[in-house]
């Protein structure tokens, strides 16, 4: 019997008592939290605490804690563990390197299986169109529609259009995401822009899937490895070096997924891309002429699936880019690398808890006197631009890979 086979028999043995054993990488986040030395740092640096209370969302060490009662009692943590917006601030400071927020997947995996009807509605009604679509959102009725929509977003964003290549392979699989593909489309737009502009033999899919991350956090575990399956057999058939995203949260699941499944491959995100296989020197000599491009004042905001999930150095990438565009000046917030509230899907059921952390975020924005936030992830845009309208606040928010592909002279 071989080890997964040996992991299964045992499963299904337990499951009437409402038990899922740990696999053997879940025992290695089990002994990470038995170093837990009680010190309270992470409590003091997650920003859900901050923003609702401790009455409201326990914190991380509590949550790490609930793995040592027996499993069955983990549909206690039920009104806490859809709260954490797996920012990764705790796991970052931890000094005994308690993965707080794998816990919480593995926590939440075990409801989803046991105990469905304490998942929030929110993230069931999500649940069912990702089974439907294969994408987090509900798909464009018509082809029709969605085009219109992109044509009206690119003319906003003075964006030129630049035709889906339709390479069966090539180099590099652009992978836009579900926000990008259906709701954000300008990003979409955006990379393609970019990488055409630098020559890059690039392609895109025929139909997009989404890469398994929200269904991941739901903890609908057997969705999120068939859509990882779906989406490597597609980027075998395009045969590329390289998968290139736009969005935080595709990158941090892409390179974990393609590490974990041997896509022998790496995914990327394209801040990381273009400093690394373009270079900054050449972006930098595009840009000079800027033209049609008033002086700006940008503050800049950092996705925690890209700063403590993937590595900083992408965001040092990103400020290293905006240096290179005559007339920006970059004024970095006091929370540039603080959650803005839209990740762990906490937005899908209790969007007044993710508003609550961003405000951390809006307060140092406007302190900095910056006109414009850019940041590089559609999600984090939408986010910080829903809740900086709301506040009444003038600050524009764009992502960052529309900001470059704006100010790139035309080629054709
Ligand atoms: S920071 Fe780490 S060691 Fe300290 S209480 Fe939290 S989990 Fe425990
Ligand atoms: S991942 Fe972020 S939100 Fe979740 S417990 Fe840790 S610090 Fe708090």
């Amino acid at each position: 019997m071989s080890e997964e086979e040996a992991y299964e028999y045992v499963k299904s043995t337990l499951k009437k008592e409402g038990i899922t054993p740990y696999r053997s990488d879940e025992l290695e986040i089990v002994k990470s939290v038995e170093s837990c030395i009680n010190c309270g740092l992470c409590i003091q640096h997650c920003p859900v605490v901050a923003a609702v209370g401790v009455n409201r969302f326990s914190g991380p060490r509590s949550i790490a804690i609930e793995l040592s009662r027996s499993p069955p009692e983990f549909w206690a943590t039920a009104d806490t563990v859809y709260l954490c917006t797996g920012c990764g601030t705790c796991r970052e400071i931890c000094p005994k390197n308690v993965n707080i927020p794998e816990v919480v997947n593995m926590i939440r995996a075990r409801i989803f299986e046991h105990r469905p009807d304490l998942v929030p509605k929110g993230l069931h009604i999500v649940r069912e169109v990702i089974s439907k679509y294969n994408l987090v959102f509900e798909p464009w009725e018509t082809k029709e529609e969605k085009i219109e929509s992109r044509d009206m977003r690119i003319e906003r964003f003075r964006l030129p259009l630049i035709e889906d290549p339709k390479l069966e392979q090539a180099e590099v699989l652009f992978y836009p995401g579900c926000q990008a593909e259906e709701r954000s489309q300008e990003v979409r737009e955006a990379a393609k822009v970019i990488l055409d502009f630098f020559d890059v033999n690039f392609t895109v899919l025929d139909e997009m899937s989404c890469c398994g991350l929200p269904s991941n956090l739901i903890g609908d575990h057997e969705t999120a490895r068939f859509l990882a399956k779906r989406l490597q057999k597609k980027v075998k058939k395009v045969d590329a070096k390289i998968v290139v995203t736009t969005c935080a949260g595709c990158t941090s699941n892409l390179s974990e997924i393609s590490e974990r499944d041997g896509w022998g491959i790496p995914a990327i995100h394209i801040i990381e891309f273009l400093a690394e296989e373009i270079g900054l020197e050449k972006i930098g000599s595009a840009v000079k002429d800027s033209a049609g491009f008033s002086d700006v004042h940008v503050s800049v905001h950092d996705p925690c699936h890209l700063i403590k999930h993937t590595s900083r150095q992408v965001m040092q990438n990103a400020l290293d880019l905006l240096q290179q565009f005559p007339g920006v000046k970059v004024t970095e917030s006091e929370a540039n690398d603080s959650c803005c509230g839209g990740g762990g899907m906490v937005a899908y059921h209790s969007s007044d808890v993710a508003n609550a952390v961003v405000k951390e975020n809006l307060d140092a924005i406007q302190k900095t006197g910056a006109d414009r936030l850019v940041t590089p992830c559609p999600l984090c845009t939408v986010q910080i631009e829903n809740n900086l309208f709301k506040s009444g606040s003038t600050v524009e928010v764009d992502d960052l890979t529309v900001f470059l592909a704006q100010r790139l002279p035309r080629k054709r």
